[in-house]
């Protein structure tokens, strides 16, 4: 029995009903891990590339990490990939909370869905069901409630089993649909539409309770004794992120010139603090919440009141949905963004790209682009609760000329308002900026621009190096300079290729908060796994990993053309804050950038690197 993995894919085909599952080989494994590096492969090998992403043909993965459910710190990922209605190109969208551990204890290493179903239908996989232990049952009578609600439908007919349910956003196709797991706790598989693309199979839910079949692990002792030394280190290098949540970072972040303000139009937001992690946790927090393994903590419950809308109790809002809900509107009421991150998260939608969607609309409202006759007699405001809740609730139902726009994507919807919105919009392959402005950190024009699913801030994550996180093992110690170029290709190149397996391993890029390095990582796997990984080995995966969703998106005509941030968030230099007048030389990075890559002028990975990676 190999250690480390299970061996076994669950393959569900939802327009015949037919259950079965795959074998792994290990040789497989130790070339891509699992994750989002299977979930490529396969992809890559088995999918017609021009297949529609909401077509019943279009396969959704639900892949573990290599690492997940074991006792590793934040082994708690999972990667939900597919080919995204939102970009036409790879997404994979990657959740923790308990709901991958627990589905691992299924003695599964993920699952492959093709088909639809006639009918709306949720997936039960439990001791309870009938061998293999996996059901597809009736759900009409939950389509159309939102994810608590169904989640708590669902944990009251299936006891201590855990749920991932989608909301109307995605039973409607709207194409910034998320999926929820552990609701009302929540954590969210959400960006690039991978909502829709499960809506698109009439699946509302998959409900998993563990049978207790934890991975082999090669060598529990040794893992033990290595995590007894390093995990008190994790804990104090990340105690502030424990305390405040990634929100807590929102006040550094807005020094830093980095913060999202009025669709990007503005440089500073000292109303930030307002809204932070410590204003939320002095004013209403409820308690602390952890993903499984996780020794960090960043999570937490809130419980407040939005005069006029009601009352709220559930996830506090993450920066990257403070950023687009709270300062990128001009919010600067805890209450308006909690509730407006509650809602999304109701009605299962990104909370990114919902944010994105509702600037983009007041915006075009501000500017006479659009009129109360699109919106539905409701006049659109900056910093207004009835503005957020009213955009919300049309995008995820398509309500209105605006809100059926607003629900196929921001890009898409300044397309058929046209007047020139898209000056509007900021974004890289048709996936909307996160909230990390690029001209705070020219490291991020670089790594959006180059990362495989659109602008995504997770692929590179080199705004904490120059925050002041090093990355030793990268051979970064002090500080980047956030607005010098000439360094930043080798930074980006480096950053993406050891992150480009965490989804493959189920870890928490917070790791890196805890001062976690890819040498610390590789011995955790040989522990897991009983390989003989060195760190090169581990960053060589990494490259491979990241080179093989290069060429899935290759396939799909991506090339050095679309390796660009479009309009705003490169047009205009900011009048004010720290990265005032910063516009970043993004060709003469990507030049250097393609260089170290291997890959050719137009941005395809040459027969050399391919040959080394062991991807020819
Ligand atoms: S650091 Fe936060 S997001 Fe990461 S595993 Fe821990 S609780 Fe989950």
């Amino acid at each position: 029995m190999p250690h480390g993995f299970h061996g076994r894919i669950l393959t569900i085909d939802l327009s015949s009903g037919k259950i079965g599952e795959r074998r792994l080989n290990e040789d497989d494994v130790k070339k891509y891990t699992l994750g989002s590096g299977l979930a490529v492969r396969m992809l890559y090998d088995e999918v017609p590339p021009d297949i529609d992403p909401l077509s019943p043909e279009n396969p959704i993965f639900f892949l573990s990490g290599l690492l997940t459910g074991t006792i590793v710190p934040t082994a708690c990922k999972m990667s939900v990939c597919s080919k995204s209605p939102l970009t036409g190109i790879w997404n994979e969208a990657t959740v923790g909370g308990h709901w991958p551990a627990e589905f691992r204890m299924t003695g599964y290493d993920g699952i492959w869905i093709t088909g639809k179903s006639p009918k709306p239908v949720y997936i039960l996989i439990s001791e309870s069901a009938t061998p293999p232990n996996v059901k597809i049952l009736p759900a009409d009578d939950l389509w159309g409630k939102d994810t608590y609600e169904t989640g708590a439908i669902l944990q009251t007919r299936h006891e201590k089993h855990l749920v991932a349910v989608i909301g109307p956003a995605g039973e409607n196709l709207v194409k910034i649909a998320s999926i929820c797991f552990d609701p009302p706790i929540s954590r969210f598989a959400a960006r690039s539409g991978i909502g829709a693309n499960m809506g698109s199979k009439n699946l509302k839910a998959i409900v998993v309770k563990g049978h207790g079949k934890r991975v082999s692990v090669a060598d529990p002792d040794g893992l033990k004794s290595l995590l007894k030394e390093e995990i008190p280190q994790i804990k104090e290098n990340t105690k502030a992120l424990g305390e405040f949540g990634t929100s807590g970072g929102a006040p550094a972040v807005e020094s830093f010139g980095d913060l999202p303000v009025k669709n990007y139009l503005l440089g500073a937001y000292p109303d930030v603090v307002k809204i932070s992690g410590q204003a939320m946790r002095e004013k209403i927090w409820v308690r602390h919440y952890a993903c499984w393994a996780c020794p960090i903590g960043c999570a937490k419950i809130v419980k407040g009141e939005l005069a006029g809308f009601g009352k709220f109790e559930g996830h506090y809002p993450e920066y990257e949905t403070l950023g687009m809900l709270g300062s990128n509107l001009l919010v600067n009421d805890m209450n308006i963004l909690a509730y407006a991150n509650e809602l999304t998260n109701r009605l299962g939608m990104d909370t990114i790209s919902m944010g994105s969607a509702a600037a983009f609309a007041i915006e075009c409202y501000e500017k006479g682009k659009i009129t109360r006759e699109d919106t539905g007699g409701l006049e659109l405001k900056w910093g207004d609760a009835a503005s957020i809740v009213g955009l919300i609730e049309m995008t995820a139902y398509r309500r209105n000329k605006i809100g059926s726009a607003l629900a196929r994507g921001v890009k898409e919807a300044a397309e058929i308002i046209g007047k020139n919105t898209i000056d509007y919009v900021s974004h890289s392959k048709g996936l909307d900026y996160p909230a990390h402005d690029p001209r705070g950190h020219v490291s991020m024009t670089l790594s959006y621009a180059t990362s495989v699913r659109g602008a995504c801030h997770l692929e590179g994550l080199t705004y904490f190096l120059d925050r002041g996180i090093p990355a030793k093992d990268l051979g970064i110690t002090t500080p980047p300079n956030q607005f010098e170029e000439s360094d930043k290709p080798k930074i980006v190149f480096d950053m993406q290729n050891f992150l480009s397996l965490f989804n493959p391993l189920g870890l928490c890029k917070f790791l890196f908060h805890g001062r976690v390095g890819h040498s610390q990582i590789t011995r955790w796997i040989n522990a897991v796994c009983g390989w003989s990984w060195t760190p090169d080995g581990y960053m060589k995966t990494g490259e491979r990993v990241f080179n093989l969703k290069r060429l899935y998106i290759n396939r799909l005509g991506i090339s050095r053309k679309d390796d660009l941030l479009l309009t705003r968030a490169n047009s205009y230099p900011k009048k004010e804050g720290k990265a005032k007048g910063i516009a970043a030389n993004l060709a003469k990075m990507l030049d250097e950038y393609y260089t170290l890559r291997g890959w050719t002028y137009e941005g395809v990975p040459s027969e050399e690197r391919l040959k080394d990676l062991g991807l020819l």
